[in-house]
C-alpha cells in the first residue's frame, strides 16, 4: 500500500491508500464527493528530528551572534563513582 494526495478544489488536500501502481489521476473527495485531482509532494523525507531541528538552529545562530561568556560557568558537582570503581587496580 501506498499514501497517495489528492487535492479537492473546495476541501483541500486529503490522502488515500491505495495499492502501488493504482492510483487513478482523479479520486473522489471523501467530504463533498467531487472529483479531485492527484497532487505530487515528497515523501516525508523532509521531517527532520526535534533535536537535530535545535542543534541545527542553535548552530545557525552562533555563525551570526555567538553567545559571549563573561564568567566561568558554576562548578559542577561530580557524582560519587560506583564503589566498585575503588577497588580497580590503579596504574
Ligand atoms: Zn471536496
Amino acid at each position: 500500500m501506498a499514501t497517495y494526495e489528492y487535492r479537492c478544489a473546495d476541501c483541500g488536500r486529503f490522502e488515500v491508500h491505495l495499492p502501488i501502481g493504482s492510483a487513478p489521476t482523479v479520486c473522489d473527495c471523501p467530504e463533498c464527493h467531487r472529483a479531485a485531482r492527484r497532487v505530487f509532494s515528497s515523501p516525508h523525507l523532509t521531517r527532520v528530528p526535534p533535536t537535530l531541528s535545535a542543534a541545527l538552529s542553535r548552530e545557525e545562530q552562533s555563525q551570526e551572534a555567538p553567545e559571549v561568556v563573561t564568567s566561568l560557568p558554576p562548578r559542577q558537582r561530580r557524582r560519587p563513582a560506583h564503589p566498585a570503581v575503588s577497588r580497580l587496580p590503579r596504574p
